[in-house]
């Protein structure tokens, strides 16, 4: 049978236009990619770019303070012009997207910039009711946040708006206590803007080492945002241009802006999946075997819509395997153990392999952790204390687990990534001489197991 073309990508993000662009590209393949936002898909539009960006912004205050003390005496960081920023961070995003488009190009990827939809298991049907066969199809729709049901829902911000605020509010409340929601915490904190934020569970960062999130928790409160755990929101109101909230506790009262950053949800709606016969999971997911192949043979689905590690260098390398898979005839599975992350609070925390409570489950451990003040904050005076911390496998001597706590702990643990999936041990780690004076040193120097389990 003849197609249209030998793959169809539906959605521009990370995963799809790295799968087109190696699809045609490298593999020759006759390909198509259709998006009907703007072409970079969450990390570049909306998420991880722009967000990091503004977590640079925020984090010039407090270098300012620092730099007073080490001679800098007049040195003021003054009030945070967000206009300038914001027209600099859009011309950022359009040259990103410029440059999105231009790859695909120079690839010899077909775009379509409109809604598509599955029609049968080869044939994509876009907003304008032209129709295109494929041999296959790639769904990379990724996800967009959630927000939960309420009186006043609609008034809240997710993350998709903050980018694009006409200015910054004076007061905010953020609720949830996942990644979005400490970054925003700390970010909007940083830009001078007096942040809430609420938390339903106990603690913030669910899923993170124990420890690591205790003591993300505390340097949050003491660079002064106003965080309160076991606090759910109930509902908002307009209130004359501000919003009026009520939680089950602290943080009830009036604020100019309500962030929810209550998670993210697979974007598989009205993607005619009922055409096909692909029957999504709990939240929407799209469900796929190890090689991203769905239900139907000819469809694969990589990134956040599948609702597996929802991180872009997974939907990367996810993309990359189903190329090698489909166009190669190389069967590749994308690599899901060891993932390192970051959460770009300030400081960041840096995380990678299992947490202490995780790895405590699974058998003997030991456990190396030392807080500690670094050089820098100690000469600027502050008491802020960096966290290193191993979790060591008593039988192997592998390192299960590396979390730090501290300024580039997202720098930091791409590196340590690399030697614990190497499968480095403790020893491995002990020879290793240090770098003079870092905080990083800390990871080799630490002799004695602070506890066993
Ligand atoms: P997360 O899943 O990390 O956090 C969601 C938070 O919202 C949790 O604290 C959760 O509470 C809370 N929550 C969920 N539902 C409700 C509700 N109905 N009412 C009140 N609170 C609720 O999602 P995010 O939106 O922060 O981020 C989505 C994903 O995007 C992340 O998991 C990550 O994979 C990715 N990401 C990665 C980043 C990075 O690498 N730096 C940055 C940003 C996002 P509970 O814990 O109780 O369920």
């Amino acid at each position: 049978m003849n197609f249209d073309f030998d793959l169809f990508v539906i959605g521009g993000g990370s995963g799809g236009v790295r799968a087109a662009r190696l699809a045609s590209g490298e593999a020759g393949a006759k390909v198509a990619l259709a998006e009907e936002d703007r072409m970079g898909g969450t990390c570049v539009i909306r998420g991880c770019v722009p967000k990091k960006l503004m977590v640079f912004a925020s984090g010039y205050p407090g270098q300012i303070e620092d730099a007073r003390a080490f001679g800098w005496r007049q040195a003021r960081a003054g009030r945070f012009d967000w206009d300038h920023f914001h027209e600099r961070l859009v011309a950022e995003l359009d040259r990103l997207e410029g440059l999105y488009r231009q790859t695909l190009k120079k690839a010899g990827v077909t775009v379509f910039d409109q809604r598509a939809r599955l029609a049968d298991p080869h044939t994509v049907e876009l907003a304008d009711g032209r129709r295109f066969t494929a041999r296959h199809i790639l769904i990379a729709t990724g996800g967009r946040p959630f927000k939960p049901a309420m009186p006043g829902a609609e008034h809240a911000l997710t993350s998709n708006d903050v980018f694009h605020l006409e200015r910054l509010p004076e007061t905010m409340l953020i609720v949830g206590g996942g990644y979005i929601a400490c970054e925003f915490a700390c970010i909007m904190n940083g830009l001078g803007v007096k942040v809430t934020q609420i938390y339903r569970g106990a603690q913030i960062l669910r899923g993170f080492d124990g420890e690591a999130r205790g003591h993300v928790a505390e340097l949050i409160r003491t660079r002064g945002v106003d965080l309160h755990v076991g606090t759910d929101i109930l509902e908002i109101h307009e209130n004359g241009g501000n919003f009026r909230v009520k939680t089950t506790g602290a943080g009830s009262g009036e604020y100019d802006q309500v962030l929810f950053a209550t998670g993210r949800l697979p974007n598989s709606d009205d993607l005619g999946l009922e055409n096909v016969g692909i029957e999504t999971g709990r939240r929407g997911e799209i469900p796929v075997d190890e090689y991203g192949q769905t239900a139907v043979p000819s469809i694969f689905a990589v990134g956040d819509v599948t609702d597996r590690i929802n991180l872009t260098p997974v939907a990367i390398r996810e993309a990359a395997a189903f190329v090698e898979t489909v166009f190669h005839g190389r069967p590749t599975k994308a690599d899901h153990e060891m993932v390192a992350s970051a959460v770009f609070t300030q400081p960041e925390l840096g995380t990678v392999g299992m947490g202490e409570e995780e790895a405590r489950e699974r058998g003997a451990i030991e456990v190396y952790s030392n807080s500690f003040r670094a050089m820098h904050t100690g000469f600027a005076g502050r008491e802020e204390r960096a966290l290193m911390k191993l979790i060591v496998c008593a039988e192997s001597r592998r390192v299960l687990g590396c979390h730090i706590v501290c300024d580039q702990a997202g720098e930091m643990i791409q590196l340590a990534a690399v030697a614990l999936k190497m499968g480095a041990t403790k020893e491995d780690f002990d020879r290793t001489m240090a770098v003079h004076p870092t905080m990083a040193e800390e990871l080799v120097t630490m002799k004695t197991p602070v506890r066993t389990a």
